[in-house]
């Protein structure tokens, strides 16, 4: 057997495992070796039966006396008598019935599981069995336990994993061995060996120690080669000019907060120098960072420069247009803002596109199509980017390769990213918080929806909608997975038809066309749609000061930081509002889901989710393929420290490591992760 052959070729791999297999996109035995566990049961130490205590266990026994009974329709359990020098104990299997044939008795078993309470008698639950005589693979060890799913349980994963490896070997080591050696790390292929089967506690720490770097390792690299890359360029110098800044100020309709100053005073101290600026501003919905990137645009304009202005879909494109024709009127400044979308005629693009050359130092604001526009951009000395984290390596070279010259990069974004995560892999990214809110803000309410109360949510839903408010619903998805799925927008959209039909509801999705969409969200301002059924397209979107009402399906499905996005679609006008979470079922809500009710900060539910999540879950959806981050955190110093200095050496010994293709496969890989710019 090769690594490269399908899984398929491990004995006792069917069809419909191996689809089960394929759902986790794992094809190859390379893949399966490389799908590391997401926990492990310590099975390790052997005790005595008459010492037995209650928790997880593992003994050394024969097994007799096995019998099996049908307790009640559907449920079989299956009971056996396990004996060792010292004393006896129940076993107990429920719905195992091939346990009865399986056993034989006379021979010696490691038995590992949960000895408990069950029906009055103490008894070992569902334990694995595996003769003595064999390789253990599910008892008397450190057992793994792998992430499940339907067809697919960590028995099945473990079992074809044992098979296979002895082709761990086989995996090609990705660091250069001086790397390795200098650093004490254990090789790939032994991590991999290991993270599956660990001879013990510590031969595993190294091992995830070791595949930890691996994760790590990349992404610090690919933002010490990004700064360097960056700081290597050189930017337009954006002098300050104190009377232009004072009199802007001056002229705006209310008082900057003490963040908002702090936050603009960093940009203009970046935009004097010419090193290309990074920089972040962080601030939940409604912290006012739009007057704050164009107090940095004026400056760059009044300078003779031009500065971009990108949004991320074209309503928000007008609107930032509009905001920013307002500000730059008190000025006088405002014949130099131009607006080009993509869905403007040839024709009218031609001539915007023409005036925009006419001029000096233009602002121009736009969506994405900016940067394939024929706008010339020689004197370009800023780019603002609005609510899009990740401006990528190819943007950035094209943009490079139209102006000659790199621009300041300023991005906004409503979802924070969570401090631990910047200060390590992100160290290539400057970021500032806007922290307090302009106060005139409404809370927002938040309340866990279960089944039972869901007619009382629709009494409140009624009772808004009454007095004239609107109201946004949120699904996860669009189609119904089967009949009994309550929370797509296709069945939500049919439900609360029939339960509010003196309304006017309306849908909005990704599947609809821009026009389609633009139109549905223009009648949503209009007040003329007073509820919107929603994937998240409304996640960045308009502001809609007379919706007070975000009801968000399934919500288990988003994380915490889109949540509270979506929360601040709402509390926008000077009406109190209500976020409202619906719950599919009566279960216990998830326990995130319970701290979000509580915390209203977006910087605390950022780190909560990091703790929750980890990394991998939060930049996951970046990722692409398997490569992703499975046993990455960011706690642990000593893997910040090895991988910290890699880096280092990397550096100093002529970048060699350019030669390891699949390590640099990696590094690529991690750039379009890190340049959030
Ligand atoms: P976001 O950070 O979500 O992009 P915006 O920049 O759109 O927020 O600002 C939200 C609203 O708050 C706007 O109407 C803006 O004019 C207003 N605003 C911004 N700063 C202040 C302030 N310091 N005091 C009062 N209102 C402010
Ligand atoms: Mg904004």
């Amino acid at each position: 057997m090769k690594l490269s052959d399908p899984i398929d070729s491990i004995s006792g791999i069917g069809p419909k495992i191996s689809e089960a297999f394929k759902q986790k996109e794992i094809v190859t035995i390379r893949d399966l070796l490389l799908y590391v566990p997401r926990k492990y049961d310590d099975f390790s130490h052997i005790v005595p039966i008459r010492q037995i205590k209650p928790g997880q266990a593992t003994i050394k026994a024969k097994i007799n006396n096995v019998k099996t009974h049908r307790a009640r329709r559907g449920l079989s359990i299956t009971e056996a008598i396990a004996n060792d020098e010292t004393d006896s104990i129940r076993l107990v299997w429920f719905n195992q019935p091939y346990r009865q044939s399986g056993i034989k008795t006379g021979e010696v078993y490691y038995i590992s599981g949960l000895y408990k309470l069950s029906n009055h008698h103490y008894a070992m639950i569902n334990p694995s069995i595996e003769l003595e005589s064999g390789v253990p693979i599910n008892s008397a060890r450190i057992v793994p336990v792998y992430p499940e799913s339907k067809n697919l349980n960590s028995n099945i994963i473990r079992r074809a994993v044992s098979k296979v490896l002895p082709l761990a070997e086989k995996l090609k080591e990705i660091m250069p061995e001086y790397i390795i050696k200098d650093l004490g790390l254990c090789h790939f292929n032994w991590a991999i060996s290991q993270i599956h089967f660990p001879q013990n506690a510590m031969q595993l720490e190294k091992a995830k120690l070791r595949l930890q770097f691996n994760e790590l390792f990349p992404l610090l690299l690919a933002n010490e080669l990004s700064t360097r890359q960056r700081l290597s360029q050189r930017s337009p110098v954006v002098a300050f000019k104190v009377d232009l800044a004072r009199s802007f100020v001056a002229k705006l309709p209310f008082e900057l907060t003490d963040d908002q100053r702090r936050v603009i005073w960093q940009i203009y101290k970046d935009m004097q120098s010419d090193l290309p600026m990074n920089r972040l501003v962080e601030g939940d919905v409604g912290s006012g960072k739009t007057v704050v990137a164009v107090m940095a645009a004026v400056m760059a304009i009044a300078e003779g420069f031009s500065v971009a202005f990108m949004a991320p879909t074209e309503l928000l494109a007008r609107q930032h247009y509009s905001t920013v024709k307002s500000l730059l009127r008190s000025l006088a400044m405002d014949d130099k803002l131009i607006l080009l979308t993509g869905s403007m005629s040839k024709k009218l693009k031609d001539k915007t596109t023409t005036k925009a050359n006419a001029i000096k130092g233009t602002f121009i604001v736009g969506t994405h199509s900016l940067l394939t526009s024929n706008i010339d951009y020689n004197d370009l000395a800023l780019i603002i980017i609005d609510e899009q984290h990740r401006f990528g390596v190819d943007q950035r070279m094209t943009l490079q390769k139209q102006t000659g010259h790199l621009p300041h990069f300023l991005s906004l974004t409503a979802t924070p990213i969570p401090r631990s995560l910047a200060l390590t892999i992100l160290s290539d990214l400057n970021i500032s918080r806007l922290k307090t809110m302009p106060d005139k803000r409404k809370t927002i309410s938040t309340e866990l929806v279960a089944p039972s109360s869901f007619n009382s949510f629709i009494g409140q839903l009624r009772q808004e909608l009454a007095s004239g408010r609107q109201a946004y619903i949120v699904c996860p998805y669009i189609h119904s997975k089967d009949k009994t799925d309550k929370q797509s927008l296709e069945y939500v959209f049919a439900q609360i038809q029939i339960l509010l039909n003196e309304y006017k509801v309306s849908i909005i999705h990704g599947q609809l066309n821009a026009k389609e969409q633009e139109s549905v969200m223009k009648n949503f301002v209009n007040n003329k749609i007073k509820v919107l059924v929603a994937t998240t397209v409304i996640e960045v979107g308009v502001d809609v000061a007379n919706a007070t009402v975000m009801a968000i399906y399934g919500p288990d499905r988003f994380g915490l930081a889109q949540l509270h996005q979506l929360r601040g679609r709402v509390g926008r006008g000077v009406y109190a509002s209500h976020c409202y979470l619906i719950l599919n079922d009566a279960s216990q809500p998830s326990p995130r889901l319970r701290e979000f009710v509580h915390i209203n900060d977006g910087f605390k539910l950022s780190e909560l989710d990091l703790k929750l999540r980890g990394p991998g879950a939060i930049y996951g959806k970046l990722q692409h393929g398997k490569s992703g981050l499975n046993l990455l955190t960011l706690d642990d110093a000593m893997l910040i420290n090895v991988a910290r200095k890699a880096v280092e050496i990397f550096f100093e010994t002529d970048q060699k490591l350019l030669e390891y293709k699949s390590l640099m496969r990696l590094v690529e890989q991690a750039q379009q992760l890190t340049y959030l710019n």
